[in-house]
């Protein structure tokens, strides 16, 4: 009999411990890395071998492997019944994903633009309407002929105003709207530290190898128009009071090239652990050396494995680390130490 590991379930390194993806159940676990590194370079030996090699510790972990489905015993003449999962992503739309903030300036836009980008999803936002007739005519006529597969509907409202007749109305009539949120004052403000969102399926795991999943394939249309890679987009590449061609800029290098910048090429994020699952919508910054950097903090610290408020938390100039505009260094005795006060001698 001989070990192996299952696909579907793969192995993330951080800097101080390792994650298991457990795609089909959308979870996850922990694991420390000198078990990861010791157990996974023992696949397709043969079980007794294996057990020669391992310390009771590490006998207690593989067992916990084998409990959790993360790895098995297989007959040696089944092992290429196996095979490794291919994660390439791809996508067959150039946007996947648009917000639209409807307003004077952008309630003539035609949203079949979207469909020949192959955009599937739409999320739109509306501030102010003159009232819910007016509102119900601009939506029959904009999307009710349209192929999307989602659309939500984020509407202010209004003081006095029921929108339950409304609700049931819309929705009936036009089969694409998923959803409808009403919200009273103003909200998408960006807070000042970050807080990461946790996705953990195939589809996010696969884009996050290469993409950065937050911006890939994603546009955003604010009310006066200015077209931007996302809500939180500090580049307006055009707007639509302009006589635009939306394929081609959305086509460009310029628009693109958040796209390709995934954790892996971020200071702080690719030594972390999450790195696959984290949806995160801060904008990567770009040093004169070419390498990149967040401004905000996020509320994980991957180097010692805590997250604000958990005890013994430190932030990243505690434990001398330092990425800023300028360069990324981190004081890996000083990080050890504290680790080892953390983890080990606790
Ligand atoms: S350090 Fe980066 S990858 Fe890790 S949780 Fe925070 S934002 Fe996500």
């Amino acid at each position: 009999m001989i070990l192996k590991f299952q696909a579907e379930t793969p192995v993330i390194n951080g800097f101080n411990r390792s994650c298991i993806y457990d795609l089909p159940r959308n979870t996850y676990d922990f694991l420390p890395l000198a078990v990861v590194n010791k157990l996974y370079s023992f696949e397709n030996m043969n079980r007794d071998t294996i057990i020669d090699q391992l310390d009771a510790n590490e006998k207690l972990w593989l067992n916990y492997l084998i409990e959790k489905e993360y790895c098995f015993f297989i007959p040696q003449e089944f092992k290429d019944r196996f095979p490794k999962i291919n994660f390439k992503w791809t996508n067959p739309s150039l946007i996947s994903n648009t917000i639209i903030d409807i307003s004077q300036t952008t309630s003539s836009f035609d949203f079949k633009i979207l469909e020949e980008l192959n955009c599937k999803h739409l999320l739109i936002r509306i501030e102010n309407y003159d009232n819910l007739e007016v509102l119900h005519s601009l939506l029959k006529e904009k999307i009710s002929a349209t192929t999307f597969k989602s659309i939500d509907l984020h509407i202010r409202k209004k003081p006095g105003v029921s929108y339950l007749s409304f609700k049931r109305r819309i929705k009936k009539e036009i089969k694409q709207i998923t959803d409808i949120n009403f919200y009273n004052k103003k909200q998408y403000n960006i807070p000042s530290f970050f807080s990461p969102f946790f996705l953990i399926n195939i589809n996010t795991f696969s884009e996050s190898l290469r993409f950065n999943s937050y911006y890939n394939r994603k546009l955003y249309i604010d009310k006066d128009g200015n077209i931007k890679n996302g809500i939180e987009g500090e580049y307006i590449f055009s707007n639509l009071t302009k006589n635009i061609d939306l394929i081609e800029i959305v086509q460009s290098n310029r628009y693109k090239n958040i796209w390709n910048i995934n954790k892996d090429k971020i200071d702080i994020c690719k030594d972390c652990e999450f790195r696959y699952m984290c949806i995160d919508n801060r904008i990567p910054r770009k040093r004169n050396n070419s390498t990149y950097y967040f401004e905000e903090e996020c509320l994980y610290n991957p180097y010692i494995s805590k997250w604000k408020g958990d005890k013994d938390y430190k932030s990243l100039e505690e434990i001398g680390v330092i990425s800023n505009k300028s360069f990324f260094s981190i004081d890996l005795k000083k990080v050890e130490k504290i680790n080892t006060g953390i983890w080990i001698n606790n």
